[in-house]
């Protein structure tokens, strides 16, 4: 499906924007900490026909034959169904969030294409927001910069969607750039380009999706976060940003064992953001593979939110010679990454799928994935 055959006419412009890998930083974004992900080279494309009247109307190959369309005059949540609420939200929250004036603007035909796999943890949620949000501030021109672009992003998926996700995804889709990382302060919102540096040193990140997920991810994901709480009020801090790895010790004597093993992981994993940032600035990729694997031992031991299959992937993977592995994303499933040398990369997925295989695991799925620039348009 093009969207020529939707509309019947061709579009006068396309954007993009792509998913993202979060390097190391997990579930930091909420206690006011340190990520450190890469925009990818996998993208979401929004192709754009200009309209006279108010409407506007998107359509996406991930759902044929449905046209979803909605008023500039009646941008409201409660109007928006399904996915089309990742278009329509941005419209939406450029007004609520950002303060654009619409009352005088034409709408837009939107057709939705992308290579970034749905659900998977890389982001296509980001992807097409932020593509979206790129193309409507451009056409409609109103002049907003890409990190306001990133919060009407979140406050679109937050309140139009109504997914309580943090800030992270949106900046390394907006801001990432090829072969480095997006460094994000989630407290202060600075950001800072990092060189990853990859291609030089020959080296390549492998994504392995191993296709679970659980059903408990959502309750999950809430009971983390308030056990982050729960340890930031008895130590007295505003987030847990605030607690050093020296403070772990008095941390222990207050906290009971759970709530303390939580609290080391964020902590500790702030620390772990910290250090691949300097390490990367001064010795280069070759050199983070301990932090990743710490990183996972953390979230798998003290976070607890691994599952079999992705400590079978991370540890396959470390024992067929990669740089680093650990998990990405929330946890209860999704994928892993590894870093590895580029010769190394075909033996390393083999030997993952073998390793699934011989447990009775779902065959994952592997690829390689580039640290890719942000949306743009195309
Ligand atoms: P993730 O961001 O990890 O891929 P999410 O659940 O956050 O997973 O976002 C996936 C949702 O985003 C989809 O269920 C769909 O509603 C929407 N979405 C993503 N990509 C597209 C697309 N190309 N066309 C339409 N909707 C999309
Ligand atoms: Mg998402």
């Amino acid at each position: 499906m093009t969207f020529q055959q939707v509309y019947g006419y061709e579009p006068a412009v396309r954007y993009s924007a792509p998913g993202r890998v979060n390097l190391i930083g997990e579930h930091t974004d909420y206690n006011d900490g340190y990520v450190l992900p890469f925009a990818i080279d996998r993208r979401t494309v929004a192709s754009i026909g200009q309209r006279d009247d108010r409407l506007i109307r998107v359509a996406s190959a991930f759902e044929p034959d449905a046209v979803h369309e909605l008023s500039l005059d009646e941008l409201d949540p409660s109007r928006m169904q399904g996915w089309s609420a990742y278009v329509f939200g941005i419209a939406w929250a450029l007004r609520e969030q950002a303060g654009a004036d619409l009352s005088d603007k034409t709408g837009f035909d939107v057709f939705i294409e992308s290579d970034v796999p749905v659900g998977a943890g890389l982001s296509s949620s980001a992807a097409i927001e932020c593509g979206v949000a790129l193309a409507f501030t451009d056409l409609w021109e109103l002049g907003l910069d890409r990190k306001t672009l990133a919060r009407v992003g979140q406050y679109s998926e937050n309140h139009a969607v109504g997914a309580p996700t943090g800030i992270m995804d949106q900046s390394a889709s907006l801001l990432g750039e090829q072969d480095a990382v997006v460094f994000l302060d989630c407290r202060t919102l600075d950001t800072a380009v990092v060189d990853l540096a990859l291609e030089a040193n020959g080296l390549e990140v492998l994504v392995i999706d191993t296709r679970v997920e659980h059903a408990h991810a959502t309750g999950g994901y809430k009971a983390r976060r308030e056990s982050c709480e729960r340890g930031a009020q008895v130590l007295g801090v505003e987030a847990l940003r605030d607690v050093s790895v020296d403070d772990l010790p008095r941390a222990q004597e207050l906290l009971d064992d759970e709530t303390f093993r939580r609290v080391r992981h964020i902590v500790t994993e702030d620390q772990r953001v910290l250090d691949t940032v300097r390490t990367l600035r001064e010795q280069g990729p070759r050199a983070i593979g301990d932090l990743l694997v710490a990183s996972h031992a953390s979230m798998r031991d003290d976070f607890e939110i691994s599952v079999p299959e992705l400590d079978l992937a991370v540890s396959t993977a470390l024992e067929h010679g990669a740089v680093g592995a650990r998990m990405t994303g929330g946890g209860f499933g999704g994928a892993a990454i590894a870093l590895v040398d580029r010769e190394a990369r075909d033996a390393i997925t083999t030997a993952v799928t073998s390793a699934f295989a011989a447990a009775g695991y779902r065959e994952p799925t592997v690829f390689t994935v580039h640290a890719a620039q942000g949306a743009r348009r195309d």
